[in-house]
């Protein structure tokens, strides 16, 4: 059996992989088992942020690998007080959870907003309000949390506790919070699997000034938008808002599974010894690897985001057979006149990799591509789009 044979029998039939079997590459650039060559405009679902065995990355994960892998929550490791450390003094919050996906950040969010919420008010105060089109993971709680229809099928019971509230729309928040016993408003910065649709300012505005006069907590799930790619260090401080809980995955660590909920001054001792907990959460490795992403998140490194994301935009905007281009930083949605998936496969035949979201055509490159790699694939994208 090939490869793909091999997967097709004895792996679960969870994902509709395309017909293309990849054995590795460098930066930007990804290779098939038959040599061919990709451009990379996925990074993995935003996960490796500064491309395919970088350099830099590699020198501290092997460091990290050199001395221990792993040890266990029972004891104290340098590289995840660090990285607790750089993330408390670069966002203003004020300890940090580490797990090892996005969902699991999540659970970790929704477990802290109703401790809170419990200590403080007691049994029933419990609900959270999240929004219509959201995505917040695979977990039967995050599940529950996804404001989306057809992922609420099929699996139930669901985890109760959650209501949805039209996005961009206050007032429904507001009606939401006075039917029940809210503790919590969940939003995304950007809509990322909802097909990459940015909140209004003044929306996540007025949901942070509501959540603070009445006691609520407000949880920005930077899952997709963090760690960069907004083209801030993360989303929400495009939108001059502080959230109470933030948490992060896929890019913190470039490439290995990290998860990290961000508390906030209100919640941070939320969490006391044997109320929550991760056996790989905080992995050294995975610890050291964030910490060398973050430590290249710079300034510097955030205007490039922002310039290639402004050069990408132009290329796009009304150009041929482009309906609408929306997103932020290097999370780019692309809606075209033919259907998305018609132009990912297309692309892919020309050597280009892309993804969806929804109806539109989603991008979401290396932070530190190459602006030559860059226009060579929005040059493809542009030629496929029009014909
Ligand atoms: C991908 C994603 C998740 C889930 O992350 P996993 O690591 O797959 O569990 C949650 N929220 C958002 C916004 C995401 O984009």
């Amino acid at each position: 059996m090939n490869v793909m044979e091999m997967d097709n029998t004895y792996v679960a039939h969870s994902y509709g992989r395309f017909p293309i079997c990849i054995t590795n590459g460098k930066g930007s650039l990804l290779y098939d088992e038959n040599g061919k060559e990709y451009i990379d405009f996925g990074t993995g679902i935003a996960v490796n942020s500064f491309g395919v065995s970088d350099d830099v990355w590699k020198e501290a994960v092997i460091e990290q690998i050199n001395k221990v892998q792993h040890t266990s929550n029972l004891y104290y490791t340098e590289p995840c007080a660090k990285l607790a450390e750089m993330l408390c003094k670069r966002t203003g919050m004020k300890k940090v959870f580490f797990s090892n996906s996005g969902a699991e950040a999540n659970e970790c969010a929704i477990k802290a907003a109703r401790r809170y919420a419990f200590l403080k008010y007691g049994d029933g105060h419990s609900t959270i309000i999240t929004l219509k089109n959201s995505f917040h993971g695979r977990t039967i709680t995050t599940l529950s949390a996804t404001g989306q229809e057809h992922y609420h099928e099929e699996f139930t019971p669901f985890t109760e506790g959650f209501v949805y509230a039209e996005a961009n729309d206050i007032e429904d928040v507001k009606k939401l919070a006075a039917e029940n016993k809210c503790i919590a408003v969940m939003i995304e910065i950007v809509q990322g699997e909802g097909g990459v649709c940015p909140l209004d300012k003044e929306f996540v505005q007025a949901v942070r000034k509501f959540t603070e006069e009445n006691d609520m907590l407000l949880i920005v799930d930077e899952v997709q938008t963090g760690n960069g790619r907004s083209g801030q260090l993360y989303a929400y401080m495009n939108y001059d808002v502080q959230p109470d809980i933030v948490s992060t995955a896929k890019g913190l660590a470039g490439g290995l599974p990290l998860g990290a909920t961000m508390l906030g001054e209100k919640v941070k001792d939320v969490y006391t010894p044997g109320s929550h907990g991760s056996t790989f959460g905080g992995n050294p490795v995975c610890s050291a690897a964030a910490i060398s992403v973050l430590k290249r998140i710079d300034d510097k490194l955030l205007e490039d985001v922002r310039k290639k994301s402004e050069y990408i935009f132009s290329e796009l905007e009304g150009t041929e057979g482009v309906e609408q281009v929306t997103g932020m930083g290097l999370m780019i949605g692309v809606k075209c006149t033919k259907p998305a998936g018609d132009v990912v496969k297309a692309c892919m035949d020309r050597g280009l990799l892309l993804l969806t979201a929804k109806d539109k055509v989603r991008l979401l490159p290396a932070l530190n591509i190459d602006f030559e790699v860059l226009k060579k694939g929005v040059a493809i994208l542009k030629e496929t789009i029009a014909e």
